[in-house]
């Protein structure tokens, strides 16, 4: 039995095979073969990639299958990489001249290529990458005798491993066979975490080896509560979490009766809450967890999930499908956030670009602005469905107060437009704006006189307020929405928003971590929006506690000067109103 802590990021237990798809290399030392063993060992190479042609054909069509088109995709990059005829020589010749064994030639002649990759400046360069680390691991596999990398499993549930996951691939994971994810990489906000949390299944990231120790078929258990795996459990171990698997399964039980129930504190005060979605098929779960609004569309996702760019057409038919969904509930469209850890193969009229910083760059709203067609055509979309039901629009990232007025222009242009062309729309759709920026929660009195309402987007908040890269495994304990400085940002975003009179909700992971529902109360929050699986939780929360004791908690917590501080000092507030909430639950940051 072996156990390995990462960061949690979506709660729960789960116990099931391992099914491991983009593992990490392991070395093989360098060993020579005698001369006259040289041909043997060249027939031995070639026969292990024969061998792999095929399984890399078999597994695409499996995984084309079960997992969808996106995820099969790898595959095909695999197999041309293994037909290529110079790369099969050059092993060969590693053999030959250098005498070294097919495990060697395989491995050296792969790492070069790949770190050569990696050196390059062009980000679509250094991803592939991984794949000559797959296709390594794979021949390896063969040469060893060792386990194939198959996904023969998924005739019954898994829990995949991978080095990490884009958030396209997450998003077409079949979710009736995955139960639970654990991946090297990735951060407690990176796009693959909340995608997770989103699917309502445990999930572990920053793992940071995990792949290298854990093989396809192996029994493991992810614990999601406390982000830690365990492989090959003992007989003890596996019966005790098959205990705590029941012990909160009838908790959430118990949550799922509050469904009904009005989200307001025990002196009164009623609290809206929305639920954040990625697809429209996520709002059955959303409304059935009790959310009376979706307060966050991430409509950049269905750009991740396609292997085109969306139509206006295309567009369009989502946002109506989702409002129908919605049945009169009102539905919070954000405008395209492509870009940094959100990069689409499927952009056909615009090209982007290779950057130093993607984090710092032409990311966003700023992709918006630069090309004016992608923008309007999804500007469109959004003001015709508006004729079907509740739409609010709202911009991400918005930096700048020109920024804010630009993107209103357009949106002005394209009413027009449709003015023009004789179409319905709402001609008063509400118009916000992310703050999750820190020069945005700065001058937030001034952006909230121009706008209808605010969403605090915690997750880029912390990152640009802290200068932590939200999704990198390795700063994760630097990265904390407790940290003092993000905190007073929220506190004076949420007080300029009241002066003003318009609404300002949250809408980062913050929002959905019960250890933050009483602070953000007392701080004047009205309005969270959350992931559909965690509103019962927060509902929970809201339902046993009293305001007036909230906003001395607030008060308390602005005496502190750590993160740490902060969290302890929370965490012993909710679980005393809630002892459950944080059983066997590790402390979020
Ligand atoms: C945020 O930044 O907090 C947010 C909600 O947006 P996203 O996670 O999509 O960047
Ligand atoms: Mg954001």
């Amino acid at each position: 039995m072996q156990i390995k802590k990462g960061i949690p990021v979506s709660p729960g237990i789960a116990i099931a095979d391992a099914l491991v798809i983009d593992a990490h290399d392991k070395p093989v030392l360098r060993r020579t073969v005698l001369p006259n063993r040289v041909a043997a060992e060249v027939d031995r190479l070639k026969k292990a990639i024969a061998q792999s042609i095929n399984e890399i054909g078999d597994l695409r069509k499996q995984t084309a299958a079960a997992l969808g088109e996106k995820m099969a995709d790898i595959f095909s990059v695999h197999a041309r990489l293994l037909a290529d005829k110079s790369l099969v020589d050059q092993l060969i010749q590693a053999v030959q001249t250098e005498r070294v064994t097919a495990e060697y030639a395989v491995y050296s002649t792969l790492q070069a290529q790949a770190q050569s990759l990696l050196q390059s400046d062009n980000e679509y360069l250094r991803e592939r990458a991984r794949d000559f680390r797959d296709v390594e691991r794979r021949v390896l596999s063969h040469l060893t005798g060792g386990q194939d990398v198959g996904l023969a499993t998924l005739d019954r549930p898994a829990i995949i491993f991978a080095h990490d996951l884009t958030p396209s691939q997450t998003a077409a994971l079949d979710k009736s066979r995955i139960v639970a994810l654990a991946t090297d990489a990735g951060g407690r906000t990176s796009h693959t975490a909340i995608l997770a949390h989103a699917l309502g299944i445990p999930a572990i990231v920053g793992l940071e080896d995990i792949t290298s120790r854990v093989n396809t078929g192996d029994t493991v258990i992810i614990d999601g509560n406390r982000g830690q795996v365990v492989i090959e459990p003992d007989a003890a171990v596996l019966m005790d979490f098959r205990q705590q698997q029941r012990r909160q399964a009838s908790f959430v039980q118990t949550l799922g009766e509050l469904r009904d129930l009005p989200a307001v504190t025990k002196d009164g005060h009623k609290i809206a809450l929305y639920a954040n979605i990625e697809f429209p098929s996520e709002i059955m779960a959303a409304v059935e967890n009790g959310a009376t609004a979706v307060g966050l569309y991430r409509t950049e996702f269905q750009f991740l999930a396609s292997d085109h760019e969306p139509s206006e057409e295309e567009q369009y038919e989502q946002f109506v499908e989702a409002i129908r969904r919605l049945k009169g509930k009102p539905l919070t469209i954000r405008t395209l956030d492509l870009g940094a850890d959100k990069i689409s193969d499927s952009l056909e009229t615009v090209k982007p670009h290779a950057e130093p910083n993607p984090f710092l760059g032409c990311r966003s709203i700023r992709l918006c602005l630069q090309n004016l067609n992608l923008f309007k055509t999804q500007l469109r979309a959004i003001l015709r469905a508006s004729a079907e039901g509740p739409v609010r629009i709202m911009f991400p990232l918005i930096s700048h107060v020109m920024e804010l007025r630009q993107a209103r222009m357009i949106l002005a242009d394209v009413r027009e437009d449709l003015d023009d062309a004789g179409l319905a729309y709402d001609n008063k759709i509400p118009v916000g704006m992310m703050v999750e920026v820190p020069s945005a929660a700065l001058q937030a009195k001034t952006f909230a006189r121009e706008v209808d309402f605010f969403s605090i987007g915690t997750n880029d908040l912390i990152q640009y307020t802290v200068a932590v890269d939200r999704s990198n495994e390795r700063i994760a304990s630097l990265y904390s929405a407790a940290h003092p400085a993000v905190l007073t940002l929220i506190r004076e975003v949420i007080k300029a928003a009241k002066r003003t009179d318009i609404e300002v909700s949250l809408c980062g992971e913050m929002a959905s971590q019960p250890e933050y529902t009483i602070l953000l109360l007392g701080l004047g929050l009205r309005s969270f929006s959350i992931t559909p699986p965690a509103i019962p939780e927060i509902k929970k929360i809201i339902r046993s506690v009293k305001l007036s004791d909230c906003v001395k908690v607030a008060k308390k917590v602005s005496t502190f000067d750590s993160d740490r501080e902060v969290l302890n000092y929370l965490r012993d507030q909710v679980s005393k109103v809630i002892p459950e909430v944080f059983d066997g639950r590790s402390i979020g940051n």
